[in-house]
């Protein structure tokens, strides 16, 4: 057993069983939803999102409404007492990886009563203005130099980066590294690890097709083990 180790979490579908860039819309302005699934293809996501916001605030989605939606998200409870139990036994730090924002994050951990889980949560920040518009920006400035990945990484943050970082403030080394994740997105952190860490990999999203088509030709290292419902998760969990 690992007497000093990190367990990363992205968010969307990782953490929480639903996307909240996309939920808050289905709850509330599913025409604004539409049209994020019509410009994915054409428009960076945090500023498909930071856009939706807005048309939202001007057909009147107030930050009640959203914060609502935020709160009665799909959360499962075995994800709850997961990492609940594993941070109570002491030696397991969490950072919190994820291209949601700041705000989405916040209000639903504290609503789970997580609000102290995170050592960081390191994403898009966000704020409340005093109109109640829901301020979204990308961690990486598109005016400012941008990230190098070549791992397709979207621009508006690197997470394999955003690790090495977070590793770099935080020494000595991890003795085991067990990141979860679900996406695309997570593919280029995950190859960061080594073979004695592991991937909890959501068996549907982007990442389990990654692991399978570029594991091996971008050099994979890592353990990998497969989960659907976090109560899968909490299994592996217990044995961490
Ligand atoms: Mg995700
Ligand atoms: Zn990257």
């Amino acid at each position: 057993m690992a007497e000093r180790q990190l367990v990363v979490f992205d968010f969307d579908w990782s953490m929480a069983d639903q996307d909240t860039d996309r939920w808050i819309f289905e709850v509330y302005a599913p025409d604004i939803r539409r049209r994020m699934e019509d410009l994915e293809s054409s428009v960076q996501w945090t500023d498909l999102v930071a856009q939706s916001l807005r048309e939202g605030h001007k057909i009147g989605m107030k930050r009640e409404d959203i914060e609502h939606a935020l709160k009665i998200i799909p959360y499962h409870p075995a994800m709850i007492r997961a990492v609940s139990n594993l941070k109570s036994r002491g030696k397991t730090t969490f950072l919190c990886l994820s291209n949601a924002n700041s705000v989405f994050i916040s209000t639903i951990l504290k609503e789970k009563g997580l609000e102290t889980l995170f050592e960081e949560v390191i994403t898009n920040p966000a704020e409340w203005d005093a109109s109640g518009l829901l301020k979204l920006r990308r961690r990486i400035d598109p005016e400012g130099p941008q990230h190098t990945c070549k791992v397709g990484c979207s621009p508006n943050m690197c997470k394999g980066e955003e690790l090495d970082a977070f590793l770099a403030r935080h020494g000595p080394a991890y003795e085991r590294i067990v990141y979860v994740g679900d996406g695309s997105n997570d593919f280029c952190p995950v190859l960061h690890l080594r073979s004695h860490d592991i991937v909890c990999c959501r068996t549907f999203g982007g990442l389990p097709k990654r692991i399978a088509r570029d594991g091996e030709k971008f050099g994979l290292k890592c353990q990998v083990k497969y989960w659907t419902g976090a109560w899968e998760l909490e299994e592996i969990f217990d044995t961490l």
